[in-house]
C-alpha cells in the first residue's frame, strides 16, 4: 500500500533536550490516534532516547538521522543501528548532507539501507542533484545512478518497505550545499518530472505493481504555503522537511494539508480514517 508520509529532519537544529521533547510533544498532540499519514521526526541522536519516551503512545514516530551498517564493534563515533532501533522506526539514509558535505557513496549507503531492512527498519532513502548537474542535463543520470547504486538488485519484498525521498540538493535550505545558487523549492512541474523518473526506474526494475506501491516523498523548502501544490500530484506521496519542521506551528499545517489531499485521491492508497485535528 503506497503510504502517505510526512517527516521532520531536524539536522542539528535542536540541540537542548527540553527543547526537543517540548516540540515534539506539540507535533504529537496536533495528532490523532487515527491519523491517515505517517509522521516522523528525526531529532538529534542524543535528544532520541527522550523524546522516545515523550511521544512513545502517540502517533508521532520517530526516525535517525542516519546509521552505520556494523551492529557493533570498534567503530568510534558511528551509531550502531541495534541501538537506533530501539527507539525509533525510520531511518534516513542518503541524505545530501552527508552524501555532498562528508563524501558518502552510493555503496556505503547501499550496505546501511541493507542492515536497516534486516533488523526491520524503514529506510527513508533521499536523492537529488546539484543545481549544476540540473543545468548540465545530468538530472537522469544521476538518480538513475543514485537509485542503481542503493537499490539494484533488491529483492521486491524489501523493496516495498522503502520509502523514498526526492530532495534536489539546490532545494534544500543549505547554504553550505548551495553556497553559490538561490535556493528554492522545486516547482511542481519540476517535481512531477523528477518523481516520475523516479518512478519510471522502479517499474523497470522491479516491474510496473511495486513501483506504484512505493512512496517517493518530496524534499526541499516545503512549507505550509507551497506544500498544497506539491502534496496535490499524484506523484508526491509526502514530505521530507527540514526547517518547517522545527516547530508544531509550521509542521502541522504540512500534515493538514497532506491529510486533505489524501482524502481527495481516487486510488486505492487512500487510508480509512482521516481525523487529523489542527488548529486553524
Ligand atoms: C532536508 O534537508 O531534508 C530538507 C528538506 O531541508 P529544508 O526543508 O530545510 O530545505
Amino acid at each position: 500500500m503506497r503510504r502517505i508520509v510526512i517527516g521532520g529532519n531536524w539536522k542539528m537544529q535542536v540541540t537542548s533536550t527540553t527543547e526537543a521533547v517540548s516540540i515534539a510533544d506539540d507535533i504529537a498532540q496536533g495528532l490523532s490516534t487515527l491519523s491517515s499519514v505517517h509522521v516522523f521526526i528525526a531529532p538529534s541522536f542524543t535528544e532520541l532516547y527522550s523524546v522516545n519516551k515523550a511521544v512513545k503512545e502517540t502517533q508521532l514516530k520517530l526516525a535517525g538521522q542516519n546509521m552505520y551498517y556494523h551492529e557493533k564493534g570498534a567503530f568510534t563515533g558511528q551509531i550502531s543501528p541495534l541501538s537506533l532501533a530501539n527507539l525509533v522506526d525510520y531511518v534516513i539514509l542518503g541524505h545530501s548532507e552527508p552524501r555532498r558535505i562528508f563524501g558518502e557513496t552510493d555503496e556505503f549507503i547501499r550496505q546501511k539501507l541493507l542492515k536497516a531492512l534486516e533488523i526491520g527498519l524503514i529506510p527513508v532513502l533521499c536523492l537529488g542533484e546539484t543545481a549544476k548537474e540540473r543545468e548540465e542535463g545530468n538530472t537522469k543520470a544521476i538518480l538513475h545512478q543514485q537509485l542503481a547504486g542503493s537499490l539494484k538488485g533488491l529483492q521486491i519484498e524489501k523493496m516495498k518497505m522503502i520509502i523514498l525521498a526526492y530532495e534536489p540538493v539546490w532545494a534544500i535550505n543549505n547554504k553550505f550545499l548551495n553556497p553559490d545558487t538561490e535556493i528554492r523549492p522545486a516547482t511542481p512541474i519540476e517535481a512531477n518530472e523528477t518523481h516520475t523518473i523516479i518512478r519510471d526506474w522502479l517499474k523497470n526494475e522491479f516491474g510496473a505493481p511495486v513501483a506504484e506501491e512505493i512512496s517517493i516523498i518530496y524534499g526541499g523548502s516545503m512549507n505550509a504555503q507551497n506544500a498544497k501544490e506539491l502534496l496535490a500530484l499524484d506523484q508526491i506521496d509526502g514530505g521530507l522537511i527540514g526547517g518547517a519542521s522545527l516547530s508544531a506551528e509550521k509542521f502541522l499545517p504540512i500534515i493538514r494539508t497532506a491529510a486533505h489531499l489524501l482524502e481527495n485521491r481516487s486510488t486505492d492508497y487512500r487510508w480509512e480514517s482521516n481525523t487529523l485535528r489542527f488548529d486553524e
